[in-house]
C-alpha cells in the first residue's frame, strides 16, 4: 500500500511535467505556423474545385507534403467509369517502428455562389448539367486540408517524438458519395500501409472555434439515393376513367412513404424518409404514363436502412396493385450506390476525447448529438467494423457570432450554406493542435 502510493506520487512527478512539456511546444508550434496556415486556407478557400475536378488542389496539396519529405502517390483511385480520373492521393512517412496511423482531408467544393463578402471569397464559376454555378468551400474542406497540412508540418518538425508510420489520405469527391469507394476499390489498403486507425475532422457550423466535438458509436447517419418510377397509362385529362393516373398514385405512395418512419421502425431509432423530387406531366389536361420520384433515405442501424429500403419496395408495389396497375407494369424502385452510416469506435474516440481535453481544456471538448447527416468516411473501417476509425468536429463559428446568435436565438449558417463563413485563425490554431496530439498519442500504441 505504501509502496503503490510512493510510485504513484513519483509517476506523477514524472509524468505532470512532461505532460506540460509536451504541450507548450505543440502550442508555439502552430502559432509559428499560423500566418502559412491562414495564407494556404485562403489560397484553398479562393480556389475551390466541383467533386471529380480537384486536379490543381489535390497537386498543390500533393506538392506541399512532397516538400515535407513525404513518400506522394497521386491519381489514387477508381471511379469505375470511362475516362474519369481520380484526384486522390496517398502520403507516407515511415518514421521508424510502430503503429500505423492514417489522417484523412476531403479536397472538393460545393456549387454554391459564395456570399459571404470577405476579401477572399470565392469568385470561381463552373459548368454543370443544369446550367453554369458559382463554386464554394460551403463544407468547409478548405479548412481540412489546411489543417491536415498543418498537421503534416508539426508532425515532420517533432520527429523524433513519436515512432511509426503517419500517412495522408487526400479523398476527392466526399460531396457526391464516391472518393471514399473508389480508393478502397483501387488497393487503399494494399498498395500502402494497412491502418491500424483512420482519424479526420470535420468542421462544425454550429460549435464555436476553439472547441471540438466528440460521438462515440453512431456519428453520422446513413445516406442512400432511391429512384422510383411510377407507371401508369396516360391519356385526355377529361377522361380519367380511361387511363391509371400515376400522379395520383405517386401521391398515394408519397404519404405511405412516411408511414415507414411513424408505424414500421422502432421510434427508439432514427430515421429519415424524404421525398426531395417529384416530377410528372406536360400540361393541364393530360395524365402523363409515369411519374418519377427522388428520395434520401437516413438512419444509423444497417438493419433499420434495410427495412426501410424493403418497405418502400412494397409500399410502391401494393399501391400500384390496389390501383390495378397490371405486374408488368410494377413501380421500379432503384437504389443508388450509398454511404453507411459512420460509428466512430468508442475506444479510439474515448481515448482521442482524453488527448484532446489535455491539449485544449476539459471546457473546449463537447460531446456531441449524432446527426443525419452522411459522410463517405464512414468507409474506412471496411465491412464488420476492421479497422478503427474516428471523425470529430472542429468548432468553426467566430465565438463572439456563436455567443450572439445563442442569446438571440438566431439560428446560424448551416454547412453548404453561401453564407458559411468559419474562423479560420481560430479553427486551424485548435484543428491543428488537437489534431496532431491525437496522432501523437496514437503512435505510443504498443504493436
Ligand atoms: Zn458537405
Ligand atoms: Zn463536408
Amino acid at each position: 500500500m505504501k509502496l503503490l502510493r510512493v510510485v504513484s506520487v513519483m509517476t506523477l512527478l514524472v509524468l505532470l511535467p512532461a505532460a506540460l512539456n509536451a504541450q507548450a511546444p505543440l502550442d508555439k508550434m502552430a502559432d509559428e505556423e499560423l500566418a502559412w496556415l491562414l495564407a494556404t486556407y485562403k489560397h484553398f478557400h479562393s480556389n475551390p474545385e466541383l467533386s471529380y475536378e480537384e486536379k490543381e488542389t489535390a497537386a498543390r496539396v500533393a506538392d506541399e507534403l512532397r516538400q515535407l519529405g513525404f513518400e506522394v502517390t497521386e491519381n489514387v483511385g477508381n471511379y469505375n467509369v470511362a475516362g474519369r480520373t481520380s484526384y486522390g492521393l496517398v502520403a507516407v512517412l515511415r518514421n521508424g517502428p510502430g503503429p500505423t496511423v492514417w489522417v484523412r482531408t476531403d479536397l472538393d467544393g460545393l456549387p454554391v455562389e459564395e456570399k459571404t463578402g470577405l476579401p477572399y471569397a470565392s469568385r470561381v464559376r463552373a459548368k454543370i448539367a443544369a446550367g453554369e454555378t458559382g463554386v464554394m468551400h460551403a463544407c468547409g474542406h478548405d479548412l481540412h486540408m489546411t489543417n491536415f497540412l498543418g498537421t503534416a508540418k508539426l508532425l515532420t518538425r517533432m520527429k523524433d517524438r513519436w515512432s511509426g508510420t503517419l500517412v495522408l489520405l487526400g479523398q476527392p469527391a466526399e460531396e457526391v458519395g464516391a472518393g471514399a469507394t473508389a480508393m478502397l476499390r483501387d488497393g487503399l489498403y494494399t498498395r500502402f500501409p494497412r491502418p491500424d486507425f483512420v482519424i479526420a475532422l470535420h468542421d462544425a457550423a454550429a460549435l464555436p472555434a476553439g472547441t471540438v466535438g466528440l460521438r462515440e458509436g453512431y456519428a453520422l447517419a446513413s445516406a442512400d439515393s432511391v429512384d422510383i418510377i411510377v407507371r401508369g397509362a396516360g391519356g385526355h385529362g377529361a377522361y380519367p376513367h380511361t387511363t391509371k393516373d400515376p400522379i395520383v398514385l405517386a401521391s398515394q405512395i408519397v404519404l405511405a412513404l412516411q408511414t415507414i418512419r411513424s408505424r414500421e421502425i422502432n421510434p427508439q431509432d432514427a430515421a429519415v424518409v424524404t421525398v426531395g423530387s417529384f416530377h410528372a406531366g406536360t400540361k393541364h389536361n393530360i395524365i402523363p404514363d409515369e411519374a418519377r420520384l427522388q428520395l434520401t433515405i437516413r438512419s444509423y442501424k444497417p438493419e433499420v436502412r434495410q427495412k426501410i429500403i424493403s418497405s418502400i419496395e412494397r409500399i410502391s408495389r401494393g399501391l400500384a396493385e390496389a390501383a390495378g396497375i397490371p405486374p408488368e407494369r410494377a413501380p421500379t424502385v432503384t437504389l443508388s450506390d450509398g454511404t453507411p452510416s459512420t460509428y466512430n469506435d468508442p475506444a479510439l474516440t474515448q481515448r482521442l476525447a482524453g488527448v484532446f481535453e489535455r491539449v485544449l481544456g476539459k471546457d473546449n471538448v463537447i460531446h456531441t448529438d449524432p446527426v443525419m447527416g452522411a459522410e463517405d468516411f464512414s468507409h474506412y473501417t471496411l465491412e464488420g467494423r476492421q479497422i478503427p476509425t474516428s471523425m470529430f468536429w472542429l468548432g468553426a463559428v467566430a465565438p463572439a457570432r456563436w455567443k450572439e446568435a445563442q442569446e438571440k436565438g438566431e439560428t446560424l449558417p448551416s454547412l453548404h450554406s453561401a453564407q458559411f463563413a468559419p474562423d479560420a485563425e481560430m479553427a486551424l490554431r485548435t484543428g491543428v493542435r488537437a489534431m496532431t496530439a491525437a496522432v501523437l498519442d496514437l503512435m505510443q500504441t504498443p504493436k
